[in-house]
C-alpha cells in the first residue's frame, strides 16, 4: 500500500515533467480568462507515478473558445469529441483532451447523455465515476496552496486502494451502467478493491448493463483482461452477475463437483490456466493468449457425460468450445483475427494429450512418443502463426497438483518442442510446402492452369506433410500416379 507521501511524491515527479506543456497550456487559458484543470485519469495516473504521454483537461469554456485557446500553440487539432464537448490537440508529444465542464442529465433508458455543459469544476468532478478519478489540479500554478482539488477523497482511496464512487453507487450505476464495468476494470488494472456497498449496488444493477453498447462491453472487457490482475476483475464480474451480460460462458463454468471429486472446477482452473499463461508472457500482456487461456474450456459443461463406470468425461470439448469461443467474440466484435487466432487455439489445446503413450492419460513419458513425425508437422502447421501462442497454453492447462504428474507433462512437452525444433531445422518445417511447384505440376502434367493443378498441389502437400521431404523423381512418380488414379490423360 503506497504511504500518502509516496502518491505525492510521484505527482510532483509528474507534474515536473509535463509542467512545460501543462503550464503553458494554463497560462494561455488564464489568459483568455478561463480556468484549466488536469483531471480524472492524468491526476490519477500522476499520483501512481504511472502518468504517460496522455493528459486530459477540463475547462470552464467552451469548445469553440478552447479552439481559439489553442490556436498558434498546438502543433495538431482534432474535433472528432467535440459534440460532447472534447477537443484533442498534440504539442512536443503530449496527446492533449480539453473537455468543457459537463453536467449532463441523463436519459436512462439509453447510456447516451444529453450532453449539457456545467459551470463549475464542482459538478463536474461530481459526474465521475470513481473518486480516484475525480481529483483536479489547477493550472497554471499547481503549486499554489490550493491547486489540488480533491473533494470526494480520491487520495485517500489511492493510498487505500479502494474504488468507490463520489455519490451513492445506485445513482451512479443508475445513470450511467458502464460505471459497474468500469469497476470491474479498474480493479484489474489497478489491483484496488471495490467497496462492500459499490459492489452490492453492482450485484442489484447488473441487468441495466443491457443498454451499453456491445462496443463499450468489449472495450471494457479487452482491457479488464490486459490489466495486472484480471482474476481479481473477473470475479467480481462473475459475484455480480455482470457477467452473465458480458461472457455468459464464463459463470457456466462453475459446474459442481461431483461426489467423488473426478475432475476439478473448471471455473478455478480457468482462471488459474490465465494466470499460468499470464506469467509465460515475454512480450507485456497478450490479448490473444488471455481470451484463449480464458476460453480454452468453455465447450466443457455442454459436453459433460456422467460414464456408465463411474467419473465424468468431456469428449469433443475443443470442438464445441472453438465454435463457442468464436460465436462469442464475434458477437462483441473482436477484430478477425482475434476471433480466428482465439478459436484456433481453443480447438488445439487438447491434442498434445494425445503425446507421450499412446492411450491418451499416459502423456509425460519422454522417449515413449507416440507421434510420429507426421503428427508433429500437423500440430505445426495446424497451429501457423499460433505455434507459440499453442505452447504457453497448453503448458499453462497443467493445474494438477500432483507434483509427479505435472513434471511428466512439463517434460513431455519439453520433448515435444524439442522435436518440433529438430523437424523444423532439418525441413523448415514452418513452410511446409510441396516438392513439385504449380509451374512443375502444369509441365509434368500437361496441363493449362485451374482445378486440376490446384488439386494435384494439395495431394502434394499431403504427401509432404505424411513422410516429410521426397527427393525430385520420387515426387514426379507420385504426381504421374496421382494423375493415372484420378484417370488424367499423362503427355
Ligand atoms: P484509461 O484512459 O486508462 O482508459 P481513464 O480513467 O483515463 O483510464 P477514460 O475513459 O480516459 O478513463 O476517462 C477519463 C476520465 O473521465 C476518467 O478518469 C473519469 O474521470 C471520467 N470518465 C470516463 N468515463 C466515465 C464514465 N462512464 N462515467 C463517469 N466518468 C467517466
Ligand atoms: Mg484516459
Amino acid at each position: 500500500m503506497p504511504a500518502l507521501t509516496e502518491l505525492q511524491q510521484n505527482a510532483v515527479g509528474e507534474l515536473l515533467r509535463v509542467a512545460p506543456v501543462a503550464v503553458e497550456l494554463g497560462q494561455r487559458f488564464a489568459a483568455a480568462g478561463h480556468a484549466l484543470h488536469l483531471v480524472g485519469g492524468s491526476v490519477r495516473d500522476a499520483l501512481l507515478g504511472r502518468l504517460g504521454e496522455d493528459l486530459d483537461f477540463t475547462t470552464g469554456a467552451r469548445p469553440e473558445q478552447v479552439q481559439v485557446v489553442l490556436e498558434g500553440w498546438a502543433e495538431a487539432t482534432w474535433d472528432t469529441g467535440i459534440a460532447f464537448g472534447t477537443v484533442g490537440a498534440q504539442r512536443r508529444g503530449f496527446r492533449i483532451e480539453i473537455t468543457t465542464y459537463r453536467a449532463e442529465a441523463y436519459d436512462r433508458s439509453s447510456r447516451n447523455p444529453v450532453v449539457s455543459y456545467g459551470d463549475s469544476l464542482s459538478d463536474d468532478l461530481a459526474r465521475r465515476d470513481f473518486a480516484v478519478n475525480a481529483m483536479a489540479v489547477a493550472l497554471p500554478d499547481w503549486k499554489a496552496p490550493d491547486a489540488f482539488v480533491d473533494p470526494y477523497g480520491g487520495m485517500d482511496d489511492l493510498a487505500a486502494e479502494r474504488l468507490r464512487t463520489p455519490g451513492r453507487p445506485e445513482d451512479s450505476f443508475g445513470d450511467d451502467p458502464l460505471r459497474m464495468l468500469r469497476a470491474a476494470r479498474f480493479a484489474s488494472q489497478l489491483g484496488f478493491a471495490v467497496l462492500p456497498e459499490v459492489v452490492a449496488a453492482m450485484a442489484a444493477m447488473a441487468d441495466r448493463l443491457e443498454i451499453v453498447s456491445v462496443e463499450r462491453i468489449a472495450d471494457e472487457l479487452a482491457k479488464l483482461l490486459l490489466g495486472a490482475h484480471p482474476r481479481a476483475g473477473l470475479e467480481l464480474l462473475v459475484d455480480t452477475g455482470l457477467a452473465a451480460h458480458v461472457l455468459p460462458e464464463l459463470p457456466a463454468l462453475r459446474l459442481e463437483i461431483d461426489e467423488h471429486h473426478q475432475h476439478k472446477d473448471v471455473y478455478d482452473h480457468t482462471l488459474q490456466v490465465l494466470e499460468r499463461a499470464i506469467a509465460l508472457e515475454q512480450d507485456g500482456p497478450d490479448l490473444v493468449l488471455r481470451l484463449a487461456a480464458l476460453l480454452h474450456d468453455i465447450g466443457k459443461p455442454r459436453t459433460r457425460r456422467k460414464e456408465p463406470q463411474g467419473g465424468v468425461s468431456f469428449h469433443h470439448h475443443e470442438v464445441v468450445g472453438a465454435s463457442m469461443a468464436r460465436r462469442r467474440l464475434k458477437a462483441l466484435r473482436f477484430p478477425k483475427d482475434v476471433v480466428a487466432a482465439v478459436t484456433l487455439l481453443t480447438e488445439l489445446h487438447l491434442r498434445f494429450h494425445g503425446y507421450g503413450v499412446a492411450g491418451g492419460k499416459g502423456a509425460g513419458q519422454p522417449g515413449t512418443s507416440a507421434w510420429t513425425d507426421s503428427a508433429v508437422r500437423r500440430y505445426v502447421t495446424d497451429a501457423g502463426d499460433e505455434l507459440d501462442r499453442l505452447h504457453k497454453l497448453v503448458r499453462s492447462d497443467c493445474t494438477t497438483r500432483n507434483r509427479r504428474r505435472a513434471a511428466a507433462l512439463a517434460a513431455a512437452y519439453d520433448d515435444l518442442e524439442a522435436r518440433i525444433a529438430r523437424l523444423s531445422e532439418q525441413e523448415e518445417l514452418g513452410r511446409i510446402r510441396p516438392d513439385l511447384t504449380g509451374d512443375d505440376i502444369m509441365a509434368l502434367l500437361g496441363v493449362a492452369p485451374g482445378p486440376v493443378v490446384g488439386r494435384a498441389y494439395t495431394h502434394l502437400r499431403e504427401l509432404r506433410m505424411e513422410h516429410g521431404p521426397l527427393p525430385r523423381d520420387q515426387a514426379e512418380a507420385a504426381l504421374r500416379a496421382w494423375a493415372q488414379e484420378q484417370g488424367l490423360p499423362l503427355p
